[in-house]
């Protein structure tokens, strides 16, 4: 892939000690084509530690100055020998203002990034480049959404004559407030400063492989996926490929930058690339599952044939600010699928109430413990056959389909199935598509 410039992201195990930190370093001379690293705080080193986002998230909860030294020395330990002064006093100052509750917490979570930004630029001898400078965003705490203005900032202050480092996972809001992203954030940072240049790749550097065809925790040894588009793995993220930050999707998509999502640990082993485009050799990229839903049947005998009838029956879910997932339509039925998550008992019974009131022969049914496999891939567009081909498989395997749907443009296919049949039915598919 040829490429001028990498906007290379390390996520917060890539950062968590100093080996690591180590390789992150040759990584990032290893190719002067990366000349801008953006930096996640640091993560777990094992399965028992924690997150330092989350423990800035207690301390501002408890302003316990047990807790600010034991976050001081995750620092210390990481960059043995350097003088954390500086960071210490950034983050008393921090701890000791006075500010709303929700400004005072994103001031505390982005301590994290901003702290281990200045110490990678310091033993890199490169340019640290605080986000006040590049980042205008929502003044949406916890949930900040970057404004265009930002493009011109990042332009404007990044000449790329030398390697800059740039926190992730917060900006500045108008008015001067720091305002954090949604957690896992710092894909945010990167994906936008990476779709402000020409010529360039995203490259996202983490703990797994890449993108795997299905969940290793179904599947044992799943293959990896070498490249994917950027609408595939929206639909394989939607269940649960949690790879890359959903949001961060968007400014590469619209750019059509390449992202190469890869392994720290393994490099300079390939991860997967998303990219616009593909040639897609097989039917089947990946094999995703979600459960938590729960679907509403409601069956009568002339629903078909009532005009508005399903405008109403959304409007029962829209007036309480429920989400659709799907709606799937029979003749005389109509089941609406949701997450069981956002419905209390009591709200699942209203609904109920509401679509026996539909008419006076009305039945409905409510179900939980709904999963829905997504079976992905270009290639399934105008593939005849292979829904009855995915289909056979999971009869062969005593998988029940409780529903199935797939929009026209044919990106993929969703069957609804019981939570209980979910490893089954991943495998099924897995074994017929990708084994052999
Ligand atoms: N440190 C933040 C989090 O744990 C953001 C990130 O790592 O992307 O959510």
């Amino acid at each position: 892939m040829s490429y001028l410039l990498s906007v290379a992201k390390f996520g917060g195990s890539s950062l968590a000690t100093s080996e690591i930190v180590s390789k992150v370093r040759n990584i990032i001379t290893d190719d002067n084509r990366r000349k801008i690293a953006v930096v996640s705080a640091p993560g777990r080193k094992n399965k028992s530690d924690k997150k330092v986002t989350d423990m800035l998230i207690e301390l501002a909860g408890n302003k316990d100055s047990k807790l600010i030294n034991e976050i001081l020395g995750r620092y210390e330990d990481i960059y043995p020998g350097q003088d954390i002064d500086e960071i210490r006093n950034i983050l008393l100052e921090r701890v000791k203002k006075d500010l709303p509750f929700p400004a005072y917490l994103d001031s505390l979570k982005a301590f994290g990034e901003e702290a281990q930004a200045r110490l990678l630029a310091r033993i890199m001898d490169a340019v640290y480049i605080d986000p006040s400078e590049i980042l205008v965003v929502t003044n949406d705490f916890g949930n900040a959404v970057i404004l265009e203005d930002s493009k011109r900032k990042i332009k404007d202050r990044i000449s790329l004559d030398r390697l800059v480092v740039i926190p992730g996972f917060y900006g500045y809001s108008a008015n001067g407030e720091l305002v954090t992203f949604s957690r896992g954030g710092s894909d945010l940072t990167g994906a936008y400063v990476a779709s402000c240049f020409d010529n360039v790749i995203y490259e996202n550097f983490t703990d797994t492989n890449g993108v795997f065809a299905a969940d290793p925790k179904l599947v044992d040894n799943p293959a990896k996926i070498d490249e994917i588009t950027y609408e595939e793995l929206r639909d394989l993220a939607y269940s649960g490929f949690t790879v890359f930050h959903a949001e961060a999707m968007k400014p590469v998509k619209n750019a059509k930058i390449p992202v190469h999502i890869r392994n720290t640990f393994t490099y300079p082993s390939e991860g997967t690339y998303v990219v616009n485009d593909r040639e897609a050799d097989k039917p089947i990229v990946g094999i995703a599952y979600k459960n938590g839903f729960c679907s509403f049947n409601v069956e009568m005998t002339g629903l078909n044939d009532s005009k508005g009838i399903l405008n109403r029956i959304t409007s029962f879910f829209s007036s309480r600010n429920k989400s659709i997932e799907h709606i799937i339509t029979g003749i005389d039925d109509v089941t609406v699928v949701a997450m069981r998550d956002e419905f209390s008992d009591a709200e699942i019974d209203e609904v109920k109430t509401d679509l026996y009131g539909l008419g006076e022969n009305a039945t409905v049914v409510c179900k939980d413990n709904v999963g829905c496999l997504v079976v992905a891939g270009k290639g399934l567009r105008g593939h005849i056959g292979i829904s009855g081909e995915i289909q056979r498989s999971l009869a062969f395997n005593g998988v029940n389909i409780e529903f199935i749907t797939q929009g026209s443009l044919e990106r993929c296919i969703i069957y609804g199935i019981e939570h209980r049949d979910n490893m089954k039915a991943v495998n099924a598919v897995y074994n017929r598509f990708f084994k052999g």
